[in-house]
């Protein structure tokens, strides 16, 4: 095998040559790009304003009555809109595993159903497992995420996010955006 620093190219054992010099200077990047996000930690759901601690404590109830048969991870999702009015979703699973869904949609399209054109303020999202104590905030996966960032981008006002587990801490993100960055919407089919 040849290797020559100056032009860069490879030679392999079979012979064949490979000029790599333009794939190099497309990897040199002109800047890097930071993203930085501020996540709130709290301690448990005790220090929260009440207005936090009872949309928790609606997502810890909606996680009680929570279909979820085959994983046994029981989530819970509360959404205060800005109307005032509060909707609750729970995790929905199905035999066929792909045909249920998560907590935070089943909250987040019920909401938009029953009041469509009011913004979401707020949304609280907890779980809880049969076998096991969940003592982290648990997190929303990336299709909820990507829901959150559509109506966060249609009403054009920040979804505040509460997450919390079974027992302990609380993290609080103050836009859905934080916790996707370089999302796609809507923006760019209109390009
Ligand atoms: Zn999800």
């Amino acid at each position: 095998m040849e290797h020559k620093n100056k032009n860069y190219t490879f030679k392999s054992d079979s012979g064949i040559s490979v000029n790599f010099g333009w794939l190099i200077k497309n990897y040199t990047a002109l800047k890097k790009l930071e993203y930085k996000i501020i996540i709130k930690e709290y301690d448990s759901p005790e220090k929260l304003t009440p207005e936090d601690k009872e949309l928790v404590n609606k997502a810890k109830k909606a996680a009680e009555v929570a279909y979820a048969p085959y994983s046994k991870f029981f989530v819970g999702a509360a959404v205060k809109l800005e109307n005032g009015k509060t909707v609750i979703g729970s995790n929905q699973e199905n035999a066929a595993y792909p045909s249920g869904l998560c907590a935070e949609r089943v909250a987040i399209f019920a909401a938009s159903s029953l009041y469509p054109g009011v913004a979401i303020k707020t949304i609280a999202v907890t779980a809880k497992a049969e076998k096991f104590i969940i003592n982290n905030p648990v997190t929303p996966c990336g299709s909820c995420r990507q829901v959150l960032i559509e109506y966060e981008h249609k009403f054009g006002k920040p979804i505040r996010i509460i997450l919390t587990g079974a027992k302990g801490k609380v993290f609080i993100i103050d836009k859905a955006e934080d916790i996707l960055p370089l999302s796609f919407n809507s923006d760019e089919l209109k390009k």
